[in-house]
């Protein structure tokens, strides 16, 4: 159940309505918007008595949540969210960009990589700290050390630092070093990890599972949003299919999709989502152009040498020029976006 207040109601009429579902043994999450705050309404097993809401002060309308969803949703939050990770946005006017290595290897790796990455104007770093491997004997990631290096990198470079967390244990690391909290493909249904990084104060990065239709990936979004973490970014980075001339399809129909039921920011992965570095940069250019809110990039100092996705790895200077293509992109289709208004205004 949703419930949306007039644009007149006041923090205290939106604070009664809370308490009272709070006081029914129910969970509130109230979403202020830029006309009207909605509240929705989780914990519930049946159906709720909307009646008892409807003549609360303020409030202009109770709705029944039909749809599998109740809060990523546009009827509770029509405005695009804007993640916030200190001075640095995702899902804002600007593009994210989250690039860096697949792994942390040692800190010349990290610090050559991180140079670039700022250098670009890139606010996030990316590096695996623990590496999710489909075999137990290929590199498994720096593990405690790795975070050593990350530390020191935020410090020097200013970065955001974007790195998964494992399991629950590996949360509270991210929490104490670093920026957000990314969950990867493997863990999306991780539902007690999906719980823990709901209860944490950082954003959290979801990456889509590699056989997980729009409706698991959303209902995944859902069990962060619903411990009271609203700060979720999507990451398409593609899913298993019969293709073999790449890793995973990268399914860039899935932003589109995402805009028309959800509020929360949508990012690509064009890297795993091809497995190939070689298509990195044309499926970059195409996430921008269906209008994902930022790319996430892997890039290596020397991609031969790297210890893992070696294949997928950009160099710095393909990652530089990557950076400076897609942002063209950005702007013209910000120019589109412009005509059309003007256009529309004046018919
Ligand atoms: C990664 O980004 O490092 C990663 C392991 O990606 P995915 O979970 O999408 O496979
Ligand atoms: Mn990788």
């Amino acid at each position: 159940m949703l419930i949306v207040m007039k644009p007149s109601a006041t923090a205290h009429d939106v604070d009664a309505a809370v308490e009272i579902i709070q006081a029914i043994g129910l969970r509130a999450h109230p979403m202020p918007g830029a006309t009207r705050t909605a509240i929705g309404i989780t914990g519930n097993q049946g159906v709720i008595e909307s009646r008892r809401f409807e003549d609360l002060p303020g409030v202009a309308e109770v709705i029944r949540v039909t749809k599998p969803y109740k809060l990523i949703t546009l009827d509770l939050r029509p405005e695009k969210t804007i993640v916030r990770v200190g001075d640095a946005t995702i899902g804002g006017s600007d593009l994210a960009f989250i690039a860096g290595p697949c792994a942390i290897e040692n800190r010349d790796q990290a610090f050559a990589v991180a140079e670039a990455v700022q250098k670009s104007g890139a606010r996030f770093f990316r590096g695996g700290v623990w590496k999710p491997r489909t075999s137990p004997y290929t590199f498994q990631g720096l593990g405690d050390k790795g975070w050593e290096i990350m530390v020191e990198i935020r410090e020097t470079f200013g970065l955001k630092i974007v790195t998964e967390a494992l399991d629950e244990s590996s949360v509270d690391l991210v929490e104490q070093y670093g920026d957000v909290i990314q969950i990867g493909a493997r863990n999306m249904q991780n539902f007690s990890l999906l719980k823990r990084a709901g209860r944490s104060k950082l954003p959290v990065l979801l990456k889509r599972g590699m056989a997980a239709t729009l409706e698991e990936w959303l209902l995944a979004a859902e069990y962060i949003m619903a411990e009271g973490n609203y700060n979720v970014i999507l990451c398409e980075r593609g899913v298993r299919t019969f293709a073999q001339h790449t890793r995973n399809t990268l399914d860039l129909a899935s932003v589109p999709a995402i805009r028309r039921i959800s509020h929360l920011p949508v990012i690509v992965d064009p890297s795993h989502g091809t497995g190939s570095a070689y298509m990195v940069t044309p499926l970059a250019r195409a996430g921008v152009a269906v209008g994902a809110d930022g790319l996430m990039v892997e890039v290596h100092n020397h991609p031969e040498l790297a210890l893992s996705d070696a294949a997928q790895a950009l160099t710095l200077s393909e990652y530089a020029e990557l950076i400076n293509e897609v942002r063209a992109i950005r702007k013209s289709l910000l120019r589109f976006a412009d005509d059309s208004r003007t256009e529309k205004a004046s018919t």
